[in-house]
């Protein structure tokens, strides 16, 4: 009898499937017509064909930092957008990082920004052959803009530039000030020396608060799986993961190897490698994960919708296979990477003051206090040294609904019209934008740019480059973005 009320439930289940799947379709965007003035897309790639041509590398502790190039990066753009020169204050901030002001109509409205960093981060030694063109040559070639940088990021600086010199060409008029604020040093890890930082020192001081701020940090990723999904989607980095490194030294004899004991230090290490490993942080699904995968599942075919329609009730299961997904899983819990290992100073030496270090990131929510906490509780011996350094505490979220998200869903909406979803996300390494989140509630990570996953992959690695046909639609895209946020409403 049991069996056939089970059969039943199952049959209604399905049932209501079949009806919740086809009704289960995108929200209706406000879709409306851009204004599309014909941009010169050969003009902006070869802007960005000289942009990358400065050798604006930015090094650890500004060891060997070339500032003449940064200098002449200065005076490039001077020269490329004068009406930006004529119409903005512009301010030298730190060594090398800029800040425009364009100002606006009504000053009692709150500013907006727009951030980039000039900085690129260097060839790999001995990588330099590997180039199919020179990583500052800034080659043309194969309707592509080959070189350091091309993706990360001067084609965004260069196509913001772009949009604003273009809406003053045409005699646009912000109501709110508008800054673009690029800093000089994003690619170094926690400095102390912050370009970013001291922009925002700069916003405090002045008693500026900003209604938002737009950076790189996520993507228009294509999506297509035979079937299932044909999408575009547009992710917007809503917060950013932390991160801390942990030096952990065990303590030990030493002594000579002729006589050493079965373990010596480095299999104290060995152990606590294994404790870390086998303790993973606890997995976590995080409130932005709903709206994520809520937008990309509607855009699914029937068949796929069968599924996504259902996602709230398969969340342990998402999490799960996330969680066995190790590129996934760093969306849903603070990740530990034992990366470096420290023995005795010669082969015939045992170890006395042996040492890893892991890095750790974590998810908004684990402070580098719990990770410490963490590795305490998991790791078998408790005489050890542990020292945190670089430490960066996770970002808070930003808020989905905001004038500016609103803003790029409506762009994107238009620009790709019943063929993207706009979702919220959260990026996984660090950006300038960090710093905003103490003058702006609204700090946003995109970056508009129609790029395969796989060129996005070769950012800071060989061949970095940029598709020409995707710098018209980023610069179509600023302009509408300057417009719209830096109206009133
Ligand atoms: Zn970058």
């Amino acid at each position: 009898m049991w069996w056939k009320i089970i059969l039943i439930l199952l049959a209604v289940f399905i049932l209501v499937t079949l009806i919740r799947a086809a009704f289960y379709k995108p929200k209706k965007i406000k879709h409306y017509e851009i204004d599309k003035i014909r941009i010169d897309e050969n003009k902006v790639a070869e802007h960005l064909s000289q942009a990358i041509r400065f050798k604006t590398i930015s090094m650890a502790g500004d060891v060997g930092v070339d500032w003449n190039e940064f200098e002449k990066f200065h005076a490039f753009l001077d020269e490329t957008y004068p009406l930006i020169a004529k119409n903005t204050v512009k301010e030298k901030i730190s060594h090398a990082s800029l800040m425009y002001r364009w100002k606006g109509s009504n000053p009692d409205l709150e500013p907006i920004a727009l951030i980039a960093h000039q900085d690129v981060v260097p060839v790999a030694e001995g990588t330099e052959k590997d180039w199919t063109h020179d990583a500052f040559g800034g080659e043309i070639a194969d309707g592509m803009v080959w070189g350091r940088g091309a993706l990360d990021m001067k084609n965004h600086l260069i196509c913001v530039m772009e949009a604003a010199e273009s809406l003053m060409e045409q005699g646009f008029q912000p109501e709110r000030d508008v800054y673009l604020c690029f800093g000089h040093n994003e690619e170094i890890v926690s400095t102390e020396h912050s370009g970013a930082q001291n922009i925002v020192k700069t916003f405090k001081s002045r008693g500026i608060r900003l209604d938002s701020v737009l950076d790189e940090g996520s993507a228009l990723i294509r999506l297509d799986v035979p079937g299932l999904i044909h999408t575009y989607i547009a992710a917007i980095g809503m917060a950013e993961k932390g991160f801390v490194n942990m030096k952990i030294t065990a303590h030990d004899k030493g002594g000579h190897t002729s006589a050493a004991p079965v373990h010596s230090g480095m299999a104290k290490l060995a152990h606590m490698v294994q404790d870390l490993e086998s303790h993973q942080f606890k997995a976590r699904w995080l409130p932005f994960l709903d709206e994520l995968f809520d937008g990309v599942g509607r855009r699914a075919t029937y068949l796929g919708r069968i599924v996504t329609c259902n996602i709230p009730i398969l969340k342990p299961v998402i999490k799960f296979a996330m969680k066995s997904i190790y590129e996934a899983a760093t969306m849903v819990r603070t990740v530990t990477s034992v990366s470096m290992c420290e023995g005795s100073p010669a082969p015939n030496v045992l170890p006395q003051r042996p040492s890893i270090t892991v890095n750790f990131r974590m998810l908004p929510g684990d402070t580098s206090d719990d990770v410490e906490k963490h590795v305490r509780k998991h790791i078998r011996y408790k005489d050890v040294e542990i020292e945190k350094y670089d430490v960066k505490e996770a970002s808070e979220f930003s808020k989905t609904g905001s004038r500016a998200f609103e803003a790029i869903r409506e762009i994107e909406s238009s620009l790709h019209p019943d063929d993207v979803a706009v979702v919220p996300y959260m990026v996984m390494g660090g950006t300038d934008a960090y710093y905003y989140q103490d003058i702006s509630d609204n700090v946003l990570r995109y970056a508009p740019f129609n790029v395969p996953i796989s060129l996005f992959k070769l950012t800071h690695g060989t061949n970095e480059r940029c598709p020409i046909d995707t710098l018209g639609e980023s610069v179509t895209f600023f302009r509408e973005y300057i417009k719209k946020v830096s109206a009133e409403n």
